[in-house]
């Protein structure tokens, strides 16, 4: 199976959140788009194991999703060592994406930093043909773009993408990781551990923001290393 977009993300829940909504779209319009999580999200304050993974089977059903995957790499521990990358490297030579989507390396958790290094290292190392050859795997394979989300930190985008049409079905996805967004006990107001702000509100108030940049209700921005061609002045518009 060969898809079209592929997502890197560190934690389950990280994809949705960052790119839901592109997401969602990509696959109304037919593209085939698969997740690579790299952990299980086992460190996090809320909800266990086992939750979190019933949580992202729910998410990735609504999304339709081609497939997902799991490096089950150590939470609060990502590396990308020349294992983990080669490991992720194999996968983007198996689904052979066009495009990457995942974390910018400037963000404040380190598994997120981590994790958009490990995908760039992938991304590179996936189109040497020596090392796919030595794997034994499908033949080398480079993702044509890799565009970065971005988690905690605020910077200027290349590109928003229109989510307006999606929004509600966005907000929906998720909502599938409940435990994610409610207050684990009295001294756990539901907010996030950095911001004071919960999730969805979050999720809201960067979608207006970035959505006004363009001019449209909700958008989600990417941010993209170095200058991208176009071909006609005229498009977009
Ligand atoms: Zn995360």
């Amino acid at each position: 199976m060969k898809l079209d977009a592929i997502v890197i993300a560190a934690h389950p829940d990280d994809a949705e959140i960052s790119v839901g909504g592109t997401i969602l779209k990509l696959v109304r319009s037919g593209r085939k788009v698969g997740i690579v999580d790299v952990t299980r999200g086992e460190m996090g304050t809320r909800g266990d194991r086992a939750t979190r993974a019933a949580e992202a089977s729910a998410a990735s059903e609504l999304m339709g999703l081609a497939m997902r995957a799991n490096l089950e790499l150590p939470d609060g521990r990502v590396v990308a060592t020349p294992e983990a990358r080669e490991a992720l490297a194999a996968i983007f030579r198996r689904y052979r994406p066009e495009v990457v989507l995942a974390h910018h390396l400037d963000d404040l958790h380190p598994d997120h930093i981590a994790a958009g290094r490990l995908a760039r290292d992938a991304w590179y190392l996936s189109g040497l043909a020596r090392l796919a050859a030595e794997d034994g795997g499908p033949p080398a394979h480079r993702p044509r773009r890799i565009y970065h989300f971005m988690s905690h930190l605020a910077g200027d985008p290349a590109f928003v993408i229109d989510v307006t049409p999606v929004w509600d079905e966005k907000v929906r996805l998720v909502s599938c990781y409940a435990s994610q967004l409610e207050a684990t006990g009295p001294d756990d107001d539901g907010s996030h551990l950095l911001f004071g702000a919960n999730v969805l509100e979050r999720m809201e108030t960067k979608a207006r923001y970035f959505g006004e940049r363009i001019g449209v209700r909700y958008g989600e921005p990417l941010i993209h290393v170095g200058p991208v061609a176009l071909e006609d002045p005229l498009v977009p518009g």
